[in-house]
């Protein structure tokens, strides 16, 4: 009767060999050096490493002997693995056990065997390292103990295999995790040396990629994608540009944003890792700031004739204001309001009323500079703020744009709509802020009106 480990123990034993993936596996040189040294030292004519295995033993290596397998019920390896130690039989026709094995009474005719357990760290039995003779042999503690120690060459070359298997695996798996992923991923070390990134990084980066390479420093990389034009905001001020990314970078925290080449926005989000390095991620968050243009966009808006709202054009006034009275440079404004405008609604309709006064901001608009603002105001009143114009030029401005709404009527529906403005105009004075320079211009045009509209009033400072 064979003895078998206990159940719960094989079951174990099998998981274990199907882990260290030798099952059925060829023969190795490994296996094969470790056994062939064993039977040259101890000088038997057979040696092998068996491995157990259900109802069969097979022998991972073997020095004579001419079976790969056979069954477990005739093995004598069987019992081995119920060891903690070496096992010896010196004389198999002498051992009730083996008397009868046909190993021992026909082929080869084995009549003395040795097998030392091949042993885990944790004490489980995988197979054994045995040594076989067809004569009667006696072993020594020496003997014992040389072939404990091939036993246990032979599972530290085991766990070796399972532990380079292991590593490899989890490459493996976290390339293809970071690969995986929608987002840009990049690894720096404590030294902020670059360990790894993700292809998606790279494309990113597209202008960097070239210098985005293992062993390469942050700052070289950053250094570089300004060189090649890699972030908007630096333009014109690369090396505070770069100080402050180096800031961010060595003080991870709140995610960043970047704004890179083709109107593409990334937020840059990193962390420091255990080991002192750090672990970067980018998103693309191109349509969310998009959207958020748009909608700013939306907010800043006047609907029916695009200028800027009334809100949006007293904010950006006041900024400029304080900007001219920083700089002391000139700065006008006009208000500009259509005249009789009542009359247009009263005769041609609210529709023609509509299309008169996008027609106004629309004229205007194109013979404005790009930095003047233009706001609707009111109903029909708007603003225009001119800056660095002094109070003749913002004259000669008005003049020019009154007679732009004068001298051509608007087309509404086959009718021609003959529109007057009045334009009041102020120049920013010491000490001004922005409601004393609206006060004066409101005064200016209301002195245009009076003087019976379709011309222009400045205010004296
Ligand atoms: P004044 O020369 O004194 O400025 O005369 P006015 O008729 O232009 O001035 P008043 O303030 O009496 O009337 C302004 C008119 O503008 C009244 C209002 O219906 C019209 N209005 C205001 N907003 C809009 C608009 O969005 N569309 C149209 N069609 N009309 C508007
Ligand atoms: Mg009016
Ligand atoms: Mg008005």
């Amino acid at each position: 009767m064979p003895i078998y480990p206990l159940p719960e123990q094989e079951a174990e034993r099998l998981a274990r060999l199907r882990r260290y993936e030798i099952l059925d596996s060829l023969p190795e040189e490994t296996y094969q050096r470790i056994i062939r040294l064993a039977a040259q030292m101890l000088d038997m004519p057979v040696a092998v490493i068996s491995l157990v295995e259900g109802d069969r033993q097979w022998f991972k290596a073997r020095v004579g002997g001419d079976r790969n397998e056979i069954p477990r019920k005739l093995s004598f390896c069987a019992y081995t693995i119920c060891q903690a130690d070496v096992f010896v039989i010196e004389d198999a026709t002498k051992d009730a056990r083996f008397a009868r094995n046909p190993f021992v009474t026909s082929g080869q005719k084995i009549r003395f065997y040795a097998g030392a357990p091949l042993r885990t760290n944790d004490g489980l039995n995988m197979g054994a390292l045995a040594v076989l003779d067809t004569k009667p042999r006696t072993f020594s503690q020496k003997d014992k103990q040389n072939l404990t120690d091939f036993a246990a060459m032979v599972m530290d070359a085991l766990e070796t295999r399972l532990v380079i298997d292991r590593a490899e695996t989890a490459e493996r798996r976290f390339i293809d995790a970071m690969e995986s992923l929608p987002n840009g991923f990049v690894l720096y070390d404590k030294d902020d040396r670059l360990v790894i990134c993700n292809k998606r990084y790279k494309e990113i980066y597209a202008e960097s990629a070239p210098y985005i390479v293992p062993g390469a420093t942050f700052e070289e990389i950053i250094r570089k994608g300004v060189e090649n034009g890699q972030y908007l905001e630096a333009a014109g001020r690369e090396e505070a540009f770069i100080a402050e990314r180096l800031y961010n970078h060595q003080n991870p925290g709140e995610p960043i944003e970047q704004h890179l080449p083709g109107d593409r926005w990334l937020s840059v989000q990193e962390r420091r890792t255990s080991e002192g390095g750090l672990v970067g991620f980018r998103i693309d968050i191109t349509t969310l700031k998009r959207q958020e243009r748009e909608l700013a966009r939306l907010a800043w808006t006047d609907s029916l004739t695009g200028a800027m709202n009334r809100h949006r054009f007293m904010e950006l006034a006041g900024k400029e204001v304080d900007r001219a009275r920083r700089h002391g440079s000139e700065m006008s404004l006009l208000l500009l309001d259509a005249d009789h405008f009542k009359h247009i609604n009263d005769k041609y309709g609210h529709a023609a009323g509509d299309v008169v006064l996008k027609g106004l901001v629309e004229r205007w608009g194109k013979s404005l500079r790009s930095h003047d603002l233009i706001g609707r105001i009111g109903g029909e009143e708007f603003g225009i703020l001119l800056p660095e114009v002094d109070i003749h030029n913002a004259v000669c401005t008005a003049n020019r744009l009154r007679k732009e709404i004068a001298e051509l009527p608007f087309a509404f529906e086959g009718q021609l709509l003959r529109v007057t403005v009045s334009i009041g105009v102020a120049t920013l004075a010491a000490g001004d802020d922005l409601p004393a320079l609206m006060r004066r211009a409101d005064l200016a045009l209301y002195r245009a009106k009076e003087a019976g509209r379709d011309g222009v009033n400045a205010s004296a400072a």
